[in-house]
């Protein structure tokens, strides 16, 4: 269990610190309004209404001992910034920050924080590969164009072999496993037979990968 502060608690740090929570970690929630600390309180493991930027006040919460600090104040550019300063101040190595524009997130990357999350552009391209390949029901990526990707085996592929799918892709993309109800298998040897509704997990080039869309469908 690792323990997390979400500071700004609207639709995106609302979510993500409920998440967290559900998830199993300690979550502080901060917000400098009252309607969305009381929104979440009962349901975090603290939460209280603080002006972010004010150190003091992130010093007398003790937020320098979590594990992580996601930033989630909206459009308040410079709210945002004086808050990730202070963080920095108080020792906080791993500091997450939604940015809200080009110039929030040039600031952001000059300051040297973990992680800047544009959420509506990430969700826009999550929205799009979802609906250019509708079998995939999850994807990461792993760096170099290397790609998990999860499918729901349709009835038409019941009873196909691993290598039957892949065909020639089998020499680049990998069976990771395969999700059978309650049964995991892992790793998915070439002979495993599908079954219709089983997930499975691939992982291999994201052009290879493409490649094999067509059959999946
Ligand atoms: P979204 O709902 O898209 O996540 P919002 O801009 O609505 O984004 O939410 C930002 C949250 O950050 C709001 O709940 C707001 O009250 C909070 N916030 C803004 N300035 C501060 C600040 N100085 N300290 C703490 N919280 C702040």
């Amino acid at each position: 269990m690792a323990q997390f502060a979400v500071i700004g608690l609207g639709r995106f740090g609302g979510s993500a610190s409920l998440e967290l929570m559900s998830l199993g970690h300690q979550v502080i929630g901060l917000d400098s309004c009252e309607k969305f600390v009381a929104r979440v309180a009962d349901k975090l493991s603290y939460a209280a209404i603080i002006d972010a930027t004010d150190e003091d006040a992130l010093r007398e919460l003790n937020i320098g001992q979590c594990d992580a600090v996601l930033v989630a104040i909206g459009e308040n550019l410079e709210a945002s910034i004086l808050c990730v300063l202070h963080l920095k101040n108080l020792g906080i190595n791993n500091i997450w920050v939604k940015a809200s524009s080009k110039s929030h997130h040039s600031i952001l990357s000059k300051l040297g924080v973990s992680r800047i999350i544009h959420p509506e552009e990430e969700m826009g391209i999550r929205v799009a590969q979802a609906l250019n390949y509708p079998m995939v029901n999850q994807y990461m990526a792993l760096g170099h164009n290397i790609y998990l990707v999860e499918i729901e085996i349709i009835e038409k592929l019941q009873g196909q072999t691993l290598a039957q799918l892949l065909k020639d892709a089998s020499a680049f993309v990998h069976g990771f496993l395969v999700k059978r109800r309650k049964d995991v298998f892992s790793p998915v040897p070439a002979d495993f037979v599908l079954e219709a509704h089983d997930t499975l997990v691939l992982a291999g080039p994201l052009t290879v990968l493409k490649s094999l869309a067509p059959r999946l469908i």
